[in-house]
């Protein structure tokens, strides 16, 4: 989380809790209470020092400001007028911006927030005030008239922040997740799937014994590639034979192995897998890839290994890669099906 995302939040529920300062504050007047009136003023200026300490980079600051003041906030206009009208409720919003400002504050390796023991104080202080209130009585007396409209006023603000921060914090949870997966799984030159990934279903193919058929495609003097027109080129030509493994090989699981070789596991019949792959053997042949206003003839060699039931994952490709190097040992711009060695 950036800072000036974070920020932008800040700014957004400051602003929120100010507006709501003029709700109490018409409440108070309205029900007759001069001291909550007059409480009114350092409660506006308390987020008018928050809009400075956000503007000014003091998000901790800010947050220790705001849960130590709604704390007393909600302790002092309870006591004064009582649970009913819900102000009590205030208190139950800041548990999770604690722990969220801890987890924060943990991300962007600042100073801890400690989190459990400040959310046990406000629960005490919580118990406390209500409980006192509850055994004494408010100090002033309101009636009954604005108690329905008002607790609603405040239960409706308490929910929707906490629905709105639930919906939120969850949706950001699940766009960290795709991240984290993506970053794990996907190489980021060719943007195609990784050893890693692969691996895992490799594993998965041989635990459901499916059988498939396997390519190992490796970049022909690939090695020459990079020595001549550099490496930039050389991840050009990365890029541009994973496009064409990508639109060439439809309905296979296609990955970067290594350096400049691909893994392709196909479940379409051998002939039909055999014949895509001198196809895209043909196109990369004849595709000649731009860089720099260069023309880079790149060629590949392939070979195939068939998975039946029962076999082994490194026998298979072993296989492979045994056909691979038959290949390379034989000219190279091939594909090897086996019939060969
Ligand atoms: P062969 O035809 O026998 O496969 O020869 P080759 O030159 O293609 O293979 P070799 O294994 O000798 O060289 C592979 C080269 O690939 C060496 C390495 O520097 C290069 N390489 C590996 N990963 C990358 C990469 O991400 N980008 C670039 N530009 N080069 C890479
Ligand atoms: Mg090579
Ligand atoms: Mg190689």
């Amino acid at each position: 989380m950036s800072l000036p995302f974070l920020k932008k939040i800040a700014l957004t529920v400051n602003t929120v809790i100010f507006l709501l300062v003029f709700v109490h504050l018409a409440f108070f007047k309205s029900v007759n209470v001069p001291f909550l009136v007059a409480f009114s003023i350092p409660d506006a200026c308390i987020y008018l020092i928050g809009y400075f300490l956000i503007l000014r980079d003091k998000l901790d600051i800010y947050t220790w400001l705001l849960f130590i003041w709604i704390t007393i906030y909600t302790g002092v206009t309870t006591l004064c007028i009582g649970n009913g009208y819900g102000f009590h409720l205030y208190c139950f919003s800041i548990i999770p911006i604690v722990f969220i400002t801890e987890y924060i504050g943990y991300k962007r390796k600042k100073r801890k927030m400690i989190a459990l023991p400040l959310s046990i104080a406000i629960t005490l202080f919580y118990i406390i005030f209500t409980g006192y209130v509850t055994k004494h009585g408010p100090i002033y007396d309101c009636g009954e008239e604005k108690l329905t409209m008002f607790w609603s006023f405040n239960a409706l603000v308490v929910f929707s922040f906490l629905i709105c921060f639930i919906y939120y914090l969850i949706k950001l949870i699940v766009i960290s997740e795709d991240k984290l997966r993506e970053a794990a799984q996907i190489d980021q030159l060719t943007r195609l799937y990784n050893r890693h990934y692969m691996f895992d279903k490799l594993s998965d193919i041989t635990d459901r014994d499916r059988e498939c058929i396997l390519a190992i495609v490796d970049i022909d003097n690939f090695k020459k590639v990079n020595d001549i027109y550099g490496h930039n080129a050389g991840d050009e030509v990365l890029k541009n034979i994973s496009g064409h493994l990508r639109k060439e090989c439809r309905g296979c699981e296609i990955s970067r192995w290594g350096g400049e070789e691909f893994l392709v596991v196909s479940y379409s019949p051998y002939a039909d897998t055999v014949a895509m792959l001198e196809e895209l053997r043909k196109n990369i042949e004849t595709t000649p890839v731009e860089h720099d206003g260069k023309k880079i003839q790149i060629t590949i060699t392939a070979g195939i290994a068939s998975r039946s039931s029962g076999q082994d994952l490194n026998e298979l490709i072993q296989t492979a890669d045994k056909r691979l190097y038959h290949g390379k040992n034989n000219g190279k711009n091939c594909i090897v099906t086996g019939a060969e060695v």
